[in-house]
């Protein structure tokens, strides 16, 4: 009988997952437990994936990274996909979701699940359109059947879109670009097909019993996120958003883990209130968000517009962020489109942690910050988000080994460097910069010539006299 990390945590038993996990994130055993016996926190961990090393998603521990790999029609070769996997996790992916809709489907999630140390997630729904040949065509058997089939597989968590209902579509009519979620919409066509409720609501029991058996997590998908700015935070949103809190405590009722998936787009003045009311409505389950957008200006950028919602939303509690890649909304991402939208994501991801004080996080800024100071090129690449392309943009201007060691660099040149002038004048006042005393005389000062009112087109009578001038900055510097 297999026992979920949920009914562990709650009877009061520290797993070795919970262990690991304590290690990972600097944080005691115990709080680990408490919090995914709360349901604040998921150990997504299959009990058949033997090659994960154990990691925690909740808003009080460091904020993860999702990256989304998958074959096409178009695309599809095992090689190319383990190559995939590769790459994300290379790149510092904290999971991977297998969005693959191309052929050899088991083949593929197999040797994903065998090889990968991180959790992987899928959306069954896809494996089941495919299967049935279009929306309209699936059953609920066939649902049951692949979702069974893939915790089987060892799939460590997936998305089921069962909080879309048929009552909800129509609140979508007035809205700008629609559904765009993939799942939201094949559930809606088979709604309206049918003339019933959302399959996957209505045996969402049953769902929760395979996932018991087998450990996985839910994530429970945002069917109705917002696809544009103009859509964001409206009655279906937030109505679906109702439904996967009551699901999120069906799951839970069950002994099942729980994330719940958010928008989308979304204006910079409404992302905290998304995650608010995700954490009010969902009592805590970890909120997992892509993105969200900021502005919908710019595909080709939006690895930027949608970083820049991460960042807010991991600071406001979001748990995971979903990347988004520079190819969003127009191609499938090659392999520098993974790199690029990884690190922005982990950008967001340490940003946010370092916003909230996780434990350690700032240690990292401050580590690189010593070596820039220090002149230490190889030891700032090396701690470098993404230390490759930091030697490479250095190198691009100064490739010989000599410049590894050199106090400058080619942005402002050996005679600007800012730094290598500061380091020289300290040196020079034998470590610390001499305060400004009473009685220096600026008038003998280089600086006077050039940073003294009235500079520029300003009228120097409204500016203070010389003599009133020196005694301000005296002031201000002097008793510091
Ligand atoms: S030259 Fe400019 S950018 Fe380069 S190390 Fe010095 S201060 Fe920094």
């Amino acid at each position: 009988m297999v026992q979920t990390q949920l009914e562990a945590a709650r009877e009061g038993t520290i797993t070795d997952a919970m262990n690991r996990v304590a290690v990972r994130e600097n944080r005691e055993p115990e709080f680990v437990r408490e919090q995914v016996a709360e349901g604040q926190a998921v150990i997504p961990a299959n009990t058949t994936h033997d090659a994960l090393d154990p990691m925690i998603i909740g808003r009080e521990f460091a904020t993860k990274v999702n990256a989304n790999i998958g074959n096409s029609e178009t695309t599809s070769d095992l090689e190319g996909e383990l190559e995939k996997l590769h790459t994300a996790v290379h790149y510092g992916a904290d999971t991977v979701m297998d969005l693959g809709t191309g052929s050899d489907l088991d083949k593929i999630r197999e040797t994903h699940i065998e090889h990968s140390p991180v959790p992987i997630g899928t959306v069954p729904l896809y494996e089941a359109v495919k299967q049935a040949g279009s929306p309209e065509a699936i059953t609920t058997a066939l649902l049951l059947e692949i979702i069974d089939k893939q915790a089987e597989q060892g799939v460590d968590y997936m998305t089921i879109h069962a909080g879309i209902l048929a009552e909800h579509l129509p609140l979508t009519d007035g809205r700008k670009t629609g559904i765009v979620s993939r799942g939201g919409s094949i559930m809606a066509t088979w709604m309206e097909a049918h003339g019933e409720q959302n399959p996957l609501f209505q045996v969402y029991d049953e769902i929760c019993e395979i996932f018991a058996a087998h450990d996985v997590t839910f994530s429970l998908g945002d069917s109705l996120r917002p696809g544009c700015l103009a859509d964001a935070c409206d009655e279906a949103q937030y109505a679906e958003l109702d439904t996967l809190g009551e699901l999120t405590r069906r799951a839970w009722d069950h002994g099942v883990q729980v994330m719940v998936e958010g928008p989308g787009h979304v204006p910079m003045d409404k992302v905290a209130e998304n995650v608010e009311r995700q954490q009010a409505v969902c009592d805590g389950a970890p909120f997992y968000v892509l993105g969200p957008l900021v502005t919908d200006v710019a595909p080709s950028y939006d690895h930027i517009t949608s970083a820049i919602g991460a960042a807010m939303a991991a600071q406001a509690g979001a748990a995971m962020l979903c990347y988004v890649t520079p190819k969003e909304h127009l191609g499938l991402p090659d392999e520098n489109d993974v790199r690029d939208g990884l690190a922005a994501y982990r950008i967001a991801a340490h940003a946010g942690d370092v916003g909230n004080g996780r434990p350690s996080a700032r240690d990292w800024d401050d580590a690189l910050s010593e070596a820039r100071y220090a002149f230490d090129w190889r030891e700032q690449f090396r701690l470098a988000l993404d230390p490759d392309r930091a030697r490479e943009y250095h190198d691009q201007t100064l490739p010989e080994d000599n410049y590894k060691d050199a106090r400058f660099c080619s942005m402002c040149g050996v005679e600007f460097c800012s730094m290598r002038i500061d380091q020289d004048a300290r040196d020079r006042a034998g470590g610390e910069m001499d305060r400004l005393e009473s009685g220096i005389d600026l008038e003998s000062s280089p600086a006077a010539e050039v940073n003294r009112p009235p500079v520029g087109t300003h009228e120097s009578a409204t500016l203070p006299s010389d003599e009133e001038w020196t005694d301000r900055s005296v002031e201000e510097v002097g008793d510091d």
